[in-house]
């Protein structure tokens, strides 16, 4: 799950991270009346930054970030911010903070590395710019470092980072930030916690002239595998901006993953539908998506999986693979029969359902006039073919 800016420098400040404080608008007036607090108040910001809250990167290129001076101009580029949309998301709310003056911008960020099973801390100089750019461009210019599953970030180890990365002269803050981003991520389950840029910044010390490294931009997702251990994060789901397939799936507890094929898969289990996965390339074909409608699925649930299949025009056939145990072989069926009662397209669908009721079952989709099989191997190769055949 990925969530708002203003949720991720939440977390951030939870864990003793230095973010500058900041209010959230949903309206030009809103934004008016927090820049005018940051402008006048105790702070005496000089300037404010007003930011679009909007689930994807790249804001500032998009017109999404802008720095005013008064309460009028903050009013004024709130408006034709909450006015915009970027990269197709209409922006509904903005982050407004005392801007910073920035004297350089660096770029550091923990991810989880799946394949090294520990938490990868990535560092670079060439703040601002996405990490996906500096790592094709100039690859030796991304710093690397494994935390520890026991024992997290070591100092050496973000000393070293810190040194390597030219922050030196902020060593102790560095330190600080990279283990604070290691703790946030075991502290959420979060995958990824990214600071992009963490700036230097004039000024906030005694007489204003110091520098200081503080985080300026935050974008964390969330683990949706472990977000039943967080239940608060539920709050920051943000429903505008969640794709409607993906919330019509969670409504009806199905794991619904998209993907580019062509092939509709409907099975129970999370490791039969990876199988079911398999054995539809080896036969030919490209999965649609991967989906679980879980144990002892109703035929509600069944008639809702296959309307978010459907709702893919890419697919050509559908698979469905049941090995009844918990779940009931009767009961998907008659969930079936009337999912292609109310389907909206006509498209080839093969039945394979083996396990409890499974006989029952079989007599519903025949009178139903289903294309069954027998086999896993059979219903991918029916499937396949059938998808073949509607093209032609
Ligand atoms: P993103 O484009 O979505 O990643 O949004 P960011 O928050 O990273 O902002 C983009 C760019 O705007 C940053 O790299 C900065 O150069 C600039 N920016 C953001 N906040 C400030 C600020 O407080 N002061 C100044 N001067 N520039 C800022
Ligand atoms: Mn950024």
């Amino acid at each position: 799950m990925k969530i708002q800016e203003a949720d991720a420098k939440k977390l951030l400040l939870a864990q003793g991270l230095p973010v500058p404080p900041y209010e959230v608008a949903r309206s030009p007036a809103e934004a008016r009346a927090a820049a005018s607090r940051l402008l006048h108040g105790a702070g005496h910001a000089s300037q404010v930054v007003i930011k679009a809250q909007v689930l994807v990167g790249g804001r500032g290129k998009a017109g999404g970030v802008k720095l005013a001076s008064t309460d009028d101009e903050a009013e004024h580029v709130a408006d034709a911010i909450l006015g915009m949309s970027i990269k197709g998301i209409p922006v509904r709310k903005v982050l407004v903070a005392p801007a910073a003056d920035i004297a350089r911008e660096y770029y550091l960020a923990a991810v989880l590395d799946r394949a090294a099973r520990r938490i990868l801390l990535m560092g670079s100089a060439e703040g601002g710019v996405e990490i996906e750019e500096v790592a094709a461009a100039r690859p030796e210019a991304i710093v690397r470092v494994h935390a520890d599953p026991l024992l997290g970030l070591r100092d050496w180890q973000a000393r070293e980072l810190a040194f390597r990365l030219g922050l030196g002269a902020h060593l102790k803050a560095t330190v600080a930030i990279a283990k604070g981003l290691v703790r946030t991520m075991q502290a959420y389950d979060a995958d990824l916690v990214e600071i992009n840029p963490l700036a230097v910044v004039r000024g906030g010390g005694p007489g204003g002239a110091e520098e200081q490294l503080v985080c300026l931009d935050a974008k964390v997702t969330l683990d949706d595998s472990a977000l039943y251990r967080h239940p608060d994060h539920e709050a920051m789901r943000d429903p505008d901006e969640e794709a409607p397939a993906d919330a019509e799936a969670r409504r009806h507890d199905i794991s619904f993953i998209h993907l580019d094929g062509t092939i509709g898969c409907m099975v129970n289990g999370a490791g039969l539908a990876m199988t079911t996965m398999d054995l539809v390339k080896r036969a030919g074909g490209e999965p649609a998506n991967f989906l679980d409608i879980g144990g002892g699925a109703k035929a509600e649930r069944v008639a809702a999986a296959m309307r978010l299949i459907l709702d893919e025009p890419k697919v050509e056939a559908i698979l469905v693979n049941i090995f009844g145990g918990i779940t009931r072989g009767d009961e998907v069926a008659n969930g079936l029969i009337e999912a292609r009662r109310m389907q909206t397209r006509d498209v080839a669908m093969v039945v394979r359902i083996v396990g409890t009721n499974a006989e029952e079952a079989a007599r519903l989709l025949e009178a139903a006039h289903f294309e069954t099989a027998a086999s896993l191997d059979e219903a991918a190769t029916k499937a396949v073919a059938a998808a073949q055949a509607s093209r032609a």
